[in-house]
């Protein structure tokens, strides 16, 4: 006689079975084996692109869209179990702006000059196959944003995501092209390799068919791209210091910090890294940001147990804290806390490494100054020149003023949280390639684009 449980065992192995065949037999919409072919399939379904209708290639970015929006649960749970990094709830947040927010053909604008000597067109043009690398923060929110923005620009793109994250990226890509092919459109606009490597990056980067690199990662990256002697997109690093003053609104300037800066763990680029505050309102503030969930510490001995959990002997960031819970961290250093605390605050001095190195975990490093001229020179020191993102919160036009001079940052949020110039809660388009080394800010499909001049002598100026 075989029991119910030996039953219940036989099905569960013949539904697996079932399921991997079913896996390895499920078209794999993009992806190939080899960086060569990747390359050569994007390239011919560039080709074929142009041959579409500028309103066909619309329909193409509505069904990305449309599929990438059933599969926003999916998408969020697999980054978190494959990255071990961020918060399930913000990754739907996040993956929901880059479905919605992402600007699509209407984009690209000609622009035109008529007169005397007849009419000359400004195109915005296709650069054929684009290199997009991307990273293990926001891996399906960056393969969403920059497929609909290259696509809608009339590119194909090759994607050499971040190795942590290969199976996720993997299945945004495979999703967005099925949407395309059953919306008509050409197979493999988007591809990539099933085991993507620094090396596959590199050949990638090499190969004389990509003509242009788009980077979205740390420094190294970018400085990669920047020297492949190709025309290169650089998103960067950020180090977002925020800065409160006087004449802040101070309840909701701790809600609104604790907020960025716990958002999906404090993995985005735009989240706030350290709190820059005029002595005269630090202590309320601080009261007021233990009011949402942050944890205060205090005891020296534990900030020193912190910092060296975070960083490694040789000084380098300790991978596996990254992205990671506020309770989980404090557990580390033998700090038994509630789940609902999302933030750990302390203060520090401005030369602390927690201030000094983008740390992109849920620690947040606060600063005492005299006043707010001292608040904005520090500012623009820890942010380091990277040009990426600041935050202030005060109700003084001046001062408003002076930090968004000084700065010189791609975004700068005034009274809102972090993800607010990201457009969540704040107005605007969204991406998530913010190219500030390189100057093109938020990228959007027109960043995508060669400018070309297209003209006719004598003809067509009917003035
Ligand atoms: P990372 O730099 O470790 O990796 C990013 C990507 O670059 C990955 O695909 C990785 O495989 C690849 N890569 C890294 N070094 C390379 C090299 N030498 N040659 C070729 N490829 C290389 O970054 P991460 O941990 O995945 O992401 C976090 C970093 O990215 C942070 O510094 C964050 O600020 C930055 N970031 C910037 C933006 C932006 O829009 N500016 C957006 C998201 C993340």
């Amino acid at each position: 006689m075989i029991e119910a449980n030996q039953i219940e065992m036989i099905v569960k192995k013949i539904m697996t079975e079932m399921a991997l065949k079913d896996e390895a037999s499920a078209p794999a919409y993009g992806i190939f084996d080899h960086m060569e072919e990747a390359i050569e399939a994007a390239w011919a379904a560039q080709k074929e692109l142009v041959k579409y209708s500028l309103e066909c290639r619309g329909k193409f970015i509505a069904a990305m869209r449309a599929a990438a929006r059933k599969n926003i649960e999916l998408f969020s749970k697999m980054a978190v179990e494959e990255t071990g990094m961020g918060r399930y709830e913000h990754k739907v947040m996040k993956n929901t702006v880059a479905i919605d927010k992402t600007p699509g053909i209407e984009d690209l604008k000609p622009d035109a000059v008529s007169g005397d000597h007849g009419l000359t067109l400004f195109e915005l043009s296709p650069y054929g196959v684009i290199g997009a690398i991307t990273p293990t923060t926001n891996p399906t929110e960056t393969v969403i944003c920059n497929a609909i923005g290259m696509i809608a620009a009339g590119n194909a793109v090759v994607f050499a995501p971040h190795p942590r994250a290969k199976n996720t990226s993997r299945k945004a890509i495979e999703v967005l092209n099925q949407a395309i092919i059953e919306a008509g459109g050409p197979a493999n606009l988007i591809t990539a390799i099933k085991e993507p490597t620094i090396e596959s990056a590199n050949i990638m980067m090499q190969h004389k068919k990509i003509k242009m690199l788009v980077a979205t990662g740390g420094p190294d990256v970018v400085k990669t791209v920047l020297s492949s002697g190709k025309k290169a997109i650089g998103a960067g690093a950020g180090n977002p210091p925020a800065v409160v003053d006087e004449t802040a609104d101070i309840e909701k300037a701790a809600k609104d910090i604790i907020d960025g800066c716990s958002f999906d763990n404090n993995l985005p680029c735009v989240a706030e890294k350290e709190v820059i505050v005029v002595d005269t309102v630090a202590d309320y503030l601080i009261f007021n940001m233990k009011k949402h969930n942050a944890y205060l510490i205090t005891d020296e001995s534990l900030i020193q147990k912190l910092e060296k959990i975070v960083f490694n002997e040789k000084g380098h960031l300790n991978r596996d804290l990254v992205g990671k819970n506020a309770d989980f961290i404090l557990k580390m250093i033998g700090v038994d806390c509630d789940p609902e605390v999302r933030a750990i605050i302390l203060e520090t001095n401005k030369d602390h490494p927690f201030v000094q190195e983008e740390l992109m975990m849920p620690i947040l490093p606060i600063v005492r100054v005299k006043d707010i001229d001292e608040a904005i020179e520090l500012a623009v020191e820890v942010e380091h020149g990277y040009r990426h993102t600041a935050i202030i919160h005060s109700k003084n036009i001046d001062n408003l003023s002076k930090m968004a001079k000084e700065i010189q940052t791609t975004i700068f949020v005034k009274n809102g949280p972090s993800y607010a110039g990201i457009g969540v809660g704040g107005e605007g388009y969204s991406t998530f390639t913010i190219a500030g080394p390189t100057g093109e800010g938020l990228t959007t499909a027109k960043s995508f684009t060669r400018s070309r001049r297209c003209v006719l002598v004598d003809g067509f100026s009917i003035r």
